[in-house]
């Protein structure tokens, strides 16, 4: 175990965060601007330039406000489902009985969504090239499952998937793209946005993303009637009428004026938080080029945005670490760590690492789903799939793998005294 007591790195006073919301002002004027004219609801001139500042920068047509990425991925799924299998009736979801095709390495507000509809997730295999879904993988699910007509993806930590052959495999099979771009905002591919592949896509303005509304997201695309739906269903399907006149389900999923307040004053500063992520990247990359650990991999043709710098420990130098749903113990060996024994490292030192997200095929709430590989294994049909052996790519990177601290505001003494710590561990 690591031994705190032993430690000879002093720990910082105040705590470096993994990252956190990093304000500069002009948030505070916006929102008393809001506040001094009682445009305190999801009406007003914030959310209005939100939704212009969102659209500009991704280059989609359309942009609207939300309370949150989820909320946009929940409304982008029922686009999806009701594009795909028309409109079911009330109570029912889009989705019902329905498979999706999902990223398997992301965060679980990209995947609930689909159940929020009524749907089941398959899960598709990772690629170690981007940590992004992998097109062969994708290609396979569509050889199992035909059927299937919605895929939803997301840019893991920023760094754009393998969209050319993605969005080729796609187009081949008619399916609709639901993009999660709540981690990548600002990361482009091959010249293009990430939030500008899918049909239906999200952006996130949550505490920890790379600029932040407190909360808060968009629903970003180029098909206006989209955007009137997602407007509509957000603020609870009004018709236009007198009185409160419902035809559709409606959700309370509207922006606040206050928080598109703090997002307004962020965006000017979204590229100048990318520039600092990546600067702090490059000095990991450097500061630990000795050690037998690669950084996350940054694909040719894609300019990520850096919001989480991490590090994969080459699979030789690894230590015996052992996890359960809840626990792990691992052991010590000379020139070898692993990423729990990184973490507390990282800790001890009152700064705040992360491990990988841990993959959805392997949460307990979606251990029953199935779960594609390039090589078609399947858990839902296949007693050949082996939890945990190399041919996971996304537990492997899950058992090796660690998030860095990646906070913009860390400073670059901070920052040594992190690689000096993570440099202990392989001593
Ligand atoms: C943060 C995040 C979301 C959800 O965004 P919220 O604004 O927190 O609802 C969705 N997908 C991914 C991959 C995320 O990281």
């Amino acid at each position: 175990m690591f031994d705190t007591n032993k430690n000879k790195f002093e720990k910082f006073e105040s705590k470096v965060w993994l990252s956190s919301p990093t304000m500069h002002g002009p948030e505070l004027e916006y929102i008393k601007e809001a506040y001094d004219t009682n445009w305190m609801s999801t009406v007003g001139k914030n959310i209005n330039e939100v939704e212009k500042l969102a659209a500009e920068k991704v280059s989609c047509k359309y942009a609207v406000g939300l309370s949150a990425g989820t909320a946009s991925l929940h409304l982008s799924m029922r686009l999806a489902g009701i594009k795909a299998y028309g409109m079911p009736k009330v109570g029912h979801g889009t989705l019902e009985g329905k498979k999706v095709f999902c990223s398997d390495m992301t965060f679980d507000a990209t995947v609930n969504p689909v159940v929020y509809e009524g749907g089941e997730p398959v899960f598709i295999e990772t690629e170690y090239d981007s940590w992004n879904m992998d097109a062969q993988a994708l290609e396979k699910a569509f050889e199992i499952y035909p059927e299937v007509k919605i895929v939803v993806l997301a840019h893991l930590y920023g760094t754009p998937g393998n969209m050319d052959a993605i969005m080729d495999i796609i187009h081949k099979h008619n399916a609709i793209l639901v993009e999660d771009a709540a981690e990548s905002l600002g990361a482009s591919y091959k010249g293009a946005q990430t939030g500008t592949f899918g049909d239906f896509n999200t952006i996130s303005f949550n505490g920890n993303k790379i600029i932040t509304g407190s909360s808060g997201g968009c629903f970003l695309t180029n098909d206006l009637e989209a955007a009137d739906k997602v407007r509509k269903w957000s603020t609870q399907s009004r018709e236009n009428a007198p009185w409160y006149q419902h035809e559709e389900l409606g959700y309370n999923y509207r922006m606040s004026n206050v928080v598109a307040g703090v997002v307004r004053g962020q965006f000017p500063y979204l590229e100048e938080h990318i520039a600092q992520k990546k600067a702090i990247y490059n000095r990991y990359k450097e500061g630990l080029k000795d050690l037998p650990v690669k950084m996350n991999p940054i694909p040719e043709d894609c300019e990520p945005n850096y919001w989480l710098s991490c590090l994969i420990v080459d699979e030789d130098a690894m230590t015996k670490q052992v996890r359960s749903d809840s626990d792990v113990l691992y052991t010590k060996e000379h020139g070898k760590s692993c990423p729990s024994e990184i973490l507390d490292a990282i800790r001890s030192i009152n700064a705040e690492g992360r491990p990988i997200w841990k993959p959805m095929h392997m949460q307990p709430i979606y251990r029953l789903n199935p779960f594609v590989n390039k090589d078609g294994l399947n858990r839902a049909k296949s007693n050949a799939y082996i939890e945990g052996s190399v041919q996971d790519i996304g537990m492997d990177i899950f058992n090796r793998g660690l998030c860095l601290p990646s906070d913009n505001k860390m400073t670059v003494e901070q920052q040594d005294r992190i690689i000096e710590v993570i440099k202990a561990c392989f001593e």
